[in-house]
């Protein structure tokens, strides 16, 4: 079924046209990703999903609601989670209550209920640290972890909101070889209902978890099939590999 849709989306800078009539449709459980050289729109796409910057043109439906003009909150409270090129964490405080604080505005019940809300604040944090396998991390600070910790926490923080779809910024970027490993790992152990869009450089992660690859070239889709069918189609060797 379909999650997202999007629609001839298009966003300028100035003269520029960063992003320039793309069509993207992610299916719930889908692990979609974006590839192209640098400059190519990628993170643009990236933002104008999570709401955090404005479409110039286009429009983006989720679970058939029209979100194009709603803020990043709003889209969050619909279920749609993000994490950054660099680590939005707490460093002064451990990974579990990075967790439990970002858990917070996601709980039930009303905000006076101070003890039934810390109790699953914690009941999601620990949700979280069993799926990533960080439980080595929880009771650091996260200040003092590795920039690949700190990257799985902040996945973490982005999960507690149990969201629908989740968008990940280059999840490997400055990783270590163990730290990869540990990704991976735990991009692997992710719920099949959620729905993944993620901008990745590294191309052993893309072959490894997406289903659907989408190739962006000067803001325009370019090619778009299973990592099999874009690793052997000769356009993106051309465009993206520079070989062809
Ligand atoms: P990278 O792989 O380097 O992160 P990308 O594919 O994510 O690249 P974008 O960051 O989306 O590319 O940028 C697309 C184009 O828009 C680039 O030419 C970039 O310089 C331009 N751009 C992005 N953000 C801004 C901004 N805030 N102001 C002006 N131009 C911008």
């Amino acid at each position: 079924m379909t999650l997202l849709s999007v629609e001839n989306l298009s966003r300028s800078y100035g003269k520029l046209r960063a992003l320039d009539g793309v069509v993207l449709t992610v299916d719930e459980g889908a692990r979609h990703a974006l590839i192209g050289c640098n400059g190519a729109g990628k993170t643009t796409l990236l933002h104008l999903l999570a709401g955090t910057i404005r479409a110039s043109g286009g429009r983006i439906h989720y679970r058939g609601k029209n979100i194009t003009r709603l803020n990043p909150a709003r889209r969050a409270r619909l279920g749609i989670a993000r994490s950054f090129q660099t680590p939005a964490v707490f460093d002064s405080l451990t990974a579990f209550d990075n967790l439990t604080v970002a858990a917070t505005p996601h709980l039930a019940g009303a905000p006076w209920r101070l003890a039934s809300r810390a109790a699953q604040a914690r009941d999601r944090a620990e949700e979280q640290i069993e799926l990533l396998g960080i439980a080595d991390c929880a009771p650091r600070l996260a200040g003092e972890l590795s920039h690949g910790q700190r990257r799985l926490v902040e996945i973490g923080m982005a999960l507690v909101s149990r969201p629908r779809l989740l968008l990940l910024d280059e999840p490997a970027a400055g990783l270590t070889d163990t730290d990869m490993e540990r990704l991976l790992e735990a991009l692997r152990q992710l719920p099949t209902e959620l729905a993944v869009v993620l901008v990745e450089h590294h191309q052993d992660l893309v072959t490894e978890i997406a289903d659907t690859v989408t190739v962006l070239h000067e803001g325009q889709i370019l090619a778009e099939g299973s990592p099999e069918e874009i690793a052997a189609d000769p356009q993106v060797a051309e465009a993206y590999l520079g070989t062809g």
